[in-house]
């Protein structure tokens, strides 16, 4: 079908796919009605500098886009509302306040959410999470008067919370299930090469946490049983263990579902005349919800391309990164079972190169060298066989090996 006859398309979420949707929308010619259904008061922001600048610089808003830009995006805002209901047949969206917005394309983008390992705490004055801008408001006030912080869980979320509170100068205790960091999303090398970092800079963390218990004091402040043992209380605990994809929408009108909502590589679901970008959108070719900012970004783009019936298709390998204690560290790729480990040392910092039965590369995470991640992004782009020995010696310039 051609932008022609498309005229009437609601987006449901403001976040970073929402907001580079509508963007590549405009920018792809779209000229009928663009609406966004969004939870947030805010224009498009996006997430990385929640846990790092805004809470240790209060950095402003990280609006996505400038004031004109936006502007010149024509939104119709439906916000702060929330979609309570997609009725597939009528192809309307119904809103909180019962009103029905008609749609030809509609596109879900509704992210995802902090899970909570146990309800109760969400009770706990003391505890919290962080995904939105006022989170990170409230965690930079309390950061500003605590002493001691408790990070429960060791993944993203919660090194770069700790990362951030020892550059505030608190004193910072991680506790993960796991028996190494990041377990999920990286080997067991860079895993450790993390936990040193971390150790470096003063974080005393607990690994392979089985048990953890919260207990509130009088005073407000927090002790963290692990495995029976007490710890000192803490001011305040800032709990990531990952997220809740926030699917009820797409699951109550039948849409394919399996971690996230299935979609082909131009973000199409079930419904030809539904999309899905973003965290609920699971990778077309990998299988799972990527949760990154790129993919957010880039994939939504695509999806914008193919909602508007151009042939599009988007195959990026998962690319994120994180900032810790000063360092810059990218990741490309995901885990594959089997993968061997090349470290290659470069005055800056190591590289960690993972390599499948046939010697291609399949996940590099790069402490502090954002163009080996260029290189390797072609190396996987090309599946390019490469040689161990040469990847891992530090006088073969990485640059010869393209
Ligand atoms: P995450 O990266 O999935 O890490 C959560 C960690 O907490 C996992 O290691 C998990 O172990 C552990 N955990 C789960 N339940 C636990 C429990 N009861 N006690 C102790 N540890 C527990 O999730 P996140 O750090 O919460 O981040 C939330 C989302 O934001 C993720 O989607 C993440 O990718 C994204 N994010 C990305 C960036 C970035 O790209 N730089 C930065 C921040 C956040 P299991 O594996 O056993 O569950």
């Amino acid at each position: 079908m051609s932008s022609e006859e498309i005229s009437r398309i609601v987006v449901i979420g403001g976040g970073q796919a929402g907001g580079y949707a509508c963007k590549a929308l405009r920018s792809e010619g779209y000229t009928g009605r663009l609406t966004v259904v969004a939870d947030e008061p805010h224009d498009f922001y996006e997430r990385p500098p929640l846990s790092k600048g805004v809470v240790t610089e209060g950095d402003p808003l990280p609006r996505l886009f400038p004031e004109a830009s936006l502007a010149a995006l024509e939104i119709d805002w439906q916000r702060p509302k929330r979609a309570t209901a997609i009725d597939r047949q009528a192809r309307e969206v119904v809103l909180d306040d019962g009103e029905r917005l008609p749609y030809d394309r509609l596109l879900i983008a509704t992210g995802s959410r902090p899970r909570l390992p146990v309800a109760e705490w969400a009770a706990i004055d003391n505890v919290m999470t962080l995904r939105s801008w006022e989170d990170a408001q409230r965690l930079k006030a309390r950061l500003g008067e605590s002493r001691r912080l408790g990070v429960i869980g060791g993944g993203w979320i919660g090194l770069e919370v700790a990362s951030s509170a020892r550059k505030l100068g608190l004193e910072v205790a991680v506790f993960e299930r796991q028996p190494r960091l990041c377990e999920r999303s990286v080997g067991a090398e860079v895993s450790a090469a993390l936990a040193e970092l971390h150790v470096t800079h003063g974080v005393a963390l607990h690994l392979g946490c089985q048990q953890l218990a919260l207990a509130e004091q009088a005073d407000g402040r927090v002790v963290i049983e692990a495995d029976g043992s007490a710890t000192e209380p803490f001011d305040l605990v800032v709990v990531g263990t990952g997220v809740e994809f926030n699917l009820e929408l797409a699951r109550a009108v039948g849409l394919d579902i399996e971690q996230g909502i299935v979609v082909d590589s131009g973000g199409r679901t079930s419904d030809p005349h539904i999309f899905a970008a973003g965290d609920v959108a699971q990778h077309p070719q990998l299988g799972l919800c990527l949760q990154s900012w790129a993919y957010a970004q880039n994939q939504a783009r695509v999806v914008a391309e193919a909602m508007l019936g151009q042939d599009a298709h988007y195959d990026e390998p998962a690319w994120l990164w994180s900032d810790q204690h000063g360092v810059n560290i990218q990741i490309l790729g995901v885990p594959h079972p089997g993968m061997r480990c090349v470290v290659r040392q470069e005055p800056q910092g190591p590289v960690f190169c993972y390599l499948d039965d046939a010697s291609r590369l399949v996940q590099m995470v790069a402490f502090d060298q954002p163009r080996a991640i260029k290189l390797g992004k072609r190396w996987i782009a090309a599946a390019r066989v490469l040689d161990a020995g040469q990847l891992a010696d530090p006088d073969v310039n990485l640059m010869s090996l393209r």
